[in-house]
């Protein structure tokens, strides 16, 4: 029998935990927390993730904003802003959407950023407090995924997790995390010499690479927990045909649409092997935005003294 892993419930307890500590914070005679998303140009998927994350602080009480700058901002007014949020009291966590358009110094700005209102968590110094085990934010993905797992009740103590994927956002501090559970974690990536048998020896396999359906059943463990972290856009009506066989539902959307969203595992031929799955969508994708919120949250509360 294979347990669907229902991000998109979690993510809804979540939210409704936060609200429920936000409205307490506020009883006990501190602010509402401040969350600050800067976004520049015009990216469209950008704009969709930023809105999702505004609708949720939103939501949970969190007091919200998001500034908006043109493609053509010098990199000093981005300095500039920057600086502002980290003096601003009433801010206890801010984000700069990435990507940034191109030509401004990306390291730079994120380096910037008060690492105690990091929001996403991408500051050098939150990378180390991440792996030496401290305080400080963490990246809102992988944390995500630990509370889901946790969630499920998926054992992680001495399992041994495949992560595919060595990104900073996601296949990095996903295996600083696992080892942290006391997983034992092999990370793959694109030099990585037969994938297959190393995947195949997990018991928790992390997909985090942005390749629709690159892991397929040769790739999964009978029982194996499988967490699927990708986002593709899939155009073609042929690979949609052998991703999704017969799925009317999907050749509607891609009609309609012009893409079909799929995250890098095959889900038709590996869900009925895997113990755990995640669908794409309604998995890993809420959480992230979910995460988010109780990131904040913490941050207030450790900003608050309260
Ligand atoms: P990156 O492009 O930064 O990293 C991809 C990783 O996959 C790299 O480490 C790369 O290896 C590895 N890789 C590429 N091809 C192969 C291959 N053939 N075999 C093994 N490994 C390979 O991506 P991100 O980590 O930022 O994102 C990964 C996916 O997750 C994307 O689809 C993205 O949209 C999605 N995502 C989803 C989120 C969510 O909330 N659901 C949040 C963040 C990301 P190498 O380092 O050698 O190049």
């Amino acid at each position: 029998m294979t347990t669907i892993l229902d991000g998109k419930t979690i993510a809804a307890e979540l939210r409704q935990e936060v609200a429920k500590d936000v409205s307490a914070l506020v009883a006990l005679g501190g602010r509402p927390p401040g969350l600050v998303a800067v976004f520049v140009g015009e990216d469209p998927a950008s704009q969709i993730y930023v809105g999702a994350k505004m609708r949720a602080s939103e939501e949970v009480g969190i007091v919200s904003r998001t500034i908006r700058l043109s493609e053509e901002v010098s990199a000093e007014d981005l300095f500039a802003t920057v600086d502002d949020l980290n003096h601003d009291d009433e801010v206890d966590g801010y984000l700069v959407q990435l990507p940034l358009p191109r030509g401004l110094p990306e390291r730079e700005i994120l380096e910037r950023i008060d690492p105690d209102k990091d929001a996403d968590g991408f500051h050098p110094m939150n990378v180390g407090r991440l792996w030496l085990d401290q305080e400080g934010f963490v990246p809102a993905t992988p944390s995500g995924i630990v509370e889901l797992l946790h969630r499920y009740e998926v054992p992680l103590t001495g399992k041994h997790a495949v992560i595919v994927g060595r990104s900073h956002i996601v296949g990095k501090p996903m295996a600083a995390l696992l080892l942290r559970e006391h997983a034992t974690v092999t990370i793959c990536h694109s030099r990585t010499r037969d994938l297959p048998a190393i995947c195949g020896e997990a018991d928790i396999l992390v997909a985090a690479v942005g390749r629709a359906g690159i892991i397929g059943e040769e790739h999964v463990a009978p029982g194996a927990t499988v967490i699927d972290v990708g986002m593709n856009r899939v155009r073609d009506p042929v690979e949609v045909e052998r991703l999704f066989p017969g799925d009317e539902r999907r050749r509607e959307q891609l009609a309609r649409k012009g893409s079909v969203l799929t995250g890098d595992v095959d889900f038709v031929r590996v869900a009925p092997r895997a113990g755990f799955i995640t669908p794409v969508p309604g998995g890993v994708g809420p959480l992230t935005v979910a995460m988010l919120m109780v990131n904040t949250l913490r941050a207030s509360r450790r900003r608050q003294g309260l």
